[in-house]
């Protein structure tokens, strides 16, 4: 049994999980955890054996319990105490997140490990994003892992650098002439016309739910899950 499903922002639908990144209504789908139950079956033994990645916490991922994540070794990247700015901001404790040491170099790297592990494990073989750069070196990199094909379409004046790094993972990469939405155009024809699986922004929950991001948590009762 899932201990988690899919709740619409917009219409409060709930709906067993899928990879689908929109309700009927046009809301974006969050992902929902029993936590009451995760409160009495973890413990702080029972974590403290596992590696020190995103990972650890893989209950309060939406992958099955007996996935393989594709996985480069994202998350548990160190807290870095700012303590001029402390002082200077007259706080007790600043701290910034050293997003930079994870694979490809970004937060994107932990969105797009659950989301590249989601469709693995649904035998999706191609996936395409729009991005202004560190996603698509990001899904370039997860897609290599998981040995699918990957198209990335980026404005022309995306940093050289990102797509030397994409197609040196082996992602087919397009420079578009106009912005990240005429680029996600593209993506969205491709879908139907090339079989694309579309990982843009709010296109899939994985993303999210990798990066953890989201305007503020609910709670749900053990005994509705
Ligand atoms: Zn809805």
């Amino acid at each position: 049994m899932e201990r988690f499903l899919l709740t619409c922002t917009r219409c409060g639908n709930t709906e067993p999980f899928d990879v689908k990144g929109k309700c009927g209504c046009g809301g974006t789908f969050l992902v929902e955890y029993d936590l009451p139950y995760l409160r009495k079956s973890w413990n702080r033994q029972s974590l403290a054996r596992r590696p020190w990645t995103m990972w650890r916490y893989r209950e309060l991922l939406p992958v099955r319990q007996q996935a393989s994540p594709v996985t480069l070794g994202e998350g548990g990247t160190p807290l870095l105490r700012l303590t001029s700015l402390e002082r200077r901001l007259g706080l007790g404790g600043l701290y910034s997140k050293r997003e930079e040491i994870n694979p490809t170099g970004s937060f994107k790297a932990r969105g797009f490990s659950v989301a590249v592990t989601l469709l693995q494990e649904r035998g999706i073989r191609k996936v395409a994003v729009n991005s202004n750069g560190n996603a698509a070196s990001a899904l370039a990199a997860y897609a290599a892992c998981a040995g699918m094909e990957a198209f990335v379409f980026v404005p022309m004046d995306c940093p050289g650098l990102i797509v030397e790094e994409a197609v040196h993972y082996g992602a087919r990469v397009f420079l578009v002439d106009g912005l990240i939405q005429d680029a996600g155009r593209i993506v969205g024809r491709g879908i139907a016309e090339q079989g694309w699986f579309h990982t843009g922004t709010l296109r899939e929950p994985g993303r999210a739910e990798g990066k953890k991001k989201r305007w503020g948590w609910k709670w749900r009762s053990s005994s509705a899950g």
